[in-house]
């Protein structure tokens, strides 16, 4: 019988009082590694109500000894790197090479959540009429949560949740529920740093947990991260709520690549881009724009290299692409590719229904590529979330940018070039929130915010560095003015 999940509230392990569960399951390899409850609503407002009785004391917390438990954190985090990655790779089908990758960035974001007792800093201006002093502070918002998606279950919690208890709130996290193991890890080693109890809480569960947090009077702030339709719902009804939102949605990337760009290095990161973490990243290249005579080259490499590409089990040596999450998803993918053909796109290299020896019970899909798709067809506009590639040509850069811009969704916008004035009109036009230049994914470092525009965000503040701080926290404005008769002694 497979181990049933514990949610983590008020410093202690508990049972869920759910009905109902759902089985998590090594996408390789379709064996059941833990079954996770649905919490009920009841058990988001035990969690809810532990942090805001926690709040009042870890408020006062002085901001230099808060980060001291995230620098004990770190330590741990790093100590447990190899274990937390193999649990990533196991319930979320990465390789571990890439865990690995995931697990660094948040590292990364705990050091830079770190430096709080100098971002949280506010600012004061002496006379701003005689003898009147003006400041603003910062202060904690109070009880914050973060519902998280199932593709990075190691670091997208870390865009959030060091910046939010360093600012001085206290935690509620949904982890997703189809890959709820691996931050039931990094709670054990939240425990091991000595954090008082109810400053971070752990609820496993789905919608309905998801719903308790959007209605829970004592939750001030949410951050969401996942597919935009749920981004919409989370971000409408929070903000109804009269909660600070930050929902970051789907995406659907579109590479440019002149003829002009690098043919190896171009091909290298493309290739990455496209089918890196199985093309389950939000920042996955999914259109590969060529314009002019960038087609036949580019084209013919990024063939080469999406045929080669090993795929198999992600803690097996050499595995370059790991499954997709779930059969669900396998069908969901095969089926858009099904749809892209029908809307006149040629499949150039076809991934479906492949055999792994060894894991013929996996959710694999191999590298695809759809040539020909048309900028106007559905299968240009939906994020397909697998390693499929769209590829269609232009006649000049004009051109490419004004397709970037004509889609709903605005992640991410590449651009593969040797020329920095193309290069400097691309950034300065492209709409999207992460640009990158001769750059595959555009991933901001912990120190810069993890942008999105249009569709791919609702909301203003976004996720790490000090847009995380600016979310974590409200600013208060004081004016001053003291009387005294300095003729009378104390
Ligand atoms: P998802 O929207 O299905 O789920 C995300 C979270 O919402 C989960 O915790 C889930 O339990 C909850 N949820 C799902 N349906 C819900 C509903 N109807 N009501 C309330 N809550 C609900 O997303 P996913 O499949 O886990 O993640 C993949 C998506 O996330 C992709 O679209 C990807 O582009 C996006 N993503 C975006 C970013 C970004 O930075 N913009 C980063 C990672 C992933």
């Amino acid at each position: 019988m497979a181990e049933r999940l514990q949610n983590y509230i008020n410093g202690i392990w508990c049972d869920s009082n759910a009905t109902e569960t759902l089985d998590v399951i090594n996408p390789a390899t379709n064996e059941i590694l833990a079954q996770v409850p649905l919490s009920p609503g009841s058990e988001v407002d035990a969690a809810a109500n532990a942090a805001a009785e926690a709040f009042k004391s870890w408020r006062r917390v002085p901001p230099n000894d808060r980060v001291q438990y995230l620098f004990k954190l770190k330590g741990l985090m790093e100590e447990n790197l190899d274990e937390l990655a193999r649990t990533i790779t196991l319930e979320c089908g990465k390789t571990f090479g890439e865990a690995r990758a995931e697990m660094q960035r948040a590292i990364e974001n705990v050091e830079v959540a770190c430096g709080v007792p100098m971002l949280m800093q506010g600012d004061v201006l002496e006379d701003i009429a005689r003898g009147i002093d003006e400041m603003m502070i910062r202060q904690p918002v109070g009880v914050c949560a973060a519902i998280a998606p199932f593709n990075f279950p190691g670091m997208i919690p870390f865009w959030f949740l060091p910046y939010a208890i360093a600012c001085g709130n206290t935690y509620v996290i949904k982890p997703s529920e189809k890959v709820p193991l691996t931050l039931q890890k990094v709670m054990q080693l939240i425990e091991k740093t000595g954090l008082p109890a109810g400053v971070v809480n752990l609820v496993n569960g789905a919608k309905e947990a998801v719903d308790a947090i959007l209605d829970h009077p004592a939750i001030r702030a949410i951050s969401f991260v996942g597919s935009s339709p749920v981004a919409k719902y989370v971000y409408s009804r929070g903000a109804a709520n009269g909660k600070r939102m930050q929902c970051q949605g789907g995406a659907k990337n579109p590479i440019i690549i002149l003829p002009d760009a690098d043919l190896d290095m171009t091909t290298r990161i493309t290739l990455d881009s496209a089918f890196g973490c199985a093309g389950q990243r939000c920042l996955a290249a999914s259109l590969m724009v060529t314009v002019g005579k960038a087609k036949e080259p580019f084209t013919e490499a990024i063939a080469e290299g999406a045929k080669s590409r090993v795929v198999g089990f992600g803690l097996d040596e050499g595995v370059q692409m790991g499954p997709v999450i779930n059969h669900a998803s396998r069908e969901r993918i095969e089926s858009l590719v099904a749809q892209g053909v029908e809307e006149g796109a040629k499949v150039l290299i076809d991934g479906r229904s492949p055999q792994v020896s060894g894991y013929e019970q996996g959710s694999f899909v191999r590298p695809t590529l759809l040539q020909n798709v048309r900028p106007d067809s559905l299968i240009a506009q939906t994020e397909i979330f697998g390693p499929v590639l769209g590829m269609l040509n232009v006649e000049t850069i004009e051109e490419a940018i004004a397709l970037v811009n004509s889609g709903h969704w605005g992640n991410m916008a590449c651009l593969f070039t040797s020329s920095g004035a193309a290069a400097r009109k691309f950034r300065y036009e492209a709409e999207a929130g992460n640009i990158g230049i001769n750059i595959g994914v555009a991933a901001p470092m912990a120190f810069f915010p993890f942008s999105g525009w249009k569709d791919s965000f609702f909301g203003d503040l976004h996720g790490q560095g000090r847009h995380a701080v600016e979310f974590f926290t409200q600013t208060k404005v004081v004016i001053e003015r003291w009387f005294q008769d300095w003729s009378r002694q104390f």
